[in-house]
């Protein structure tokens, strides 16, 4: 099943590793790591820990590789998806 919608917790260390993995999702800054609004249904570019805002539905499928492979190369294991 596709991931629908992936945050981020508490405690990233920018390490830059889930942009390298999946640069269309992920967006690392100086302060932390954000999912980008392009790819998101309600347009914001934050962490999405409290929005939790869905993928864009017709994104899901194509982006699920890379937030898997994100996911697994995160060193302190923040990035979050259901
Ligand atoms: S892989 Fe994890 S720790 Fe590294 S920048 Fe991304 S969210 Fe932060």
């Amino acid at each position: 099943m596709a991931i629908k919608t992936v945050w981020i917790e508490e405690g990233c260390i920018l390490c830059n590793a889930c942009e390298s993995e999946s640069p269309d999702v992920f967006l690392v800054t100086d302060s932390t790591c954000v999912i980008k609004g392009s790819v998101r249904e309600d347009g914001q570019e934050d962490e999405n820990r409290n929005a939790k805002s869905p993928l864009k539905a017709a994104l899901q499928a194509s982006l699920e590789a890379g937030i898997k492979s994100a996911a697994a190369a995160c060193p302190v294991e923040v990035i979050k998806c259901e």
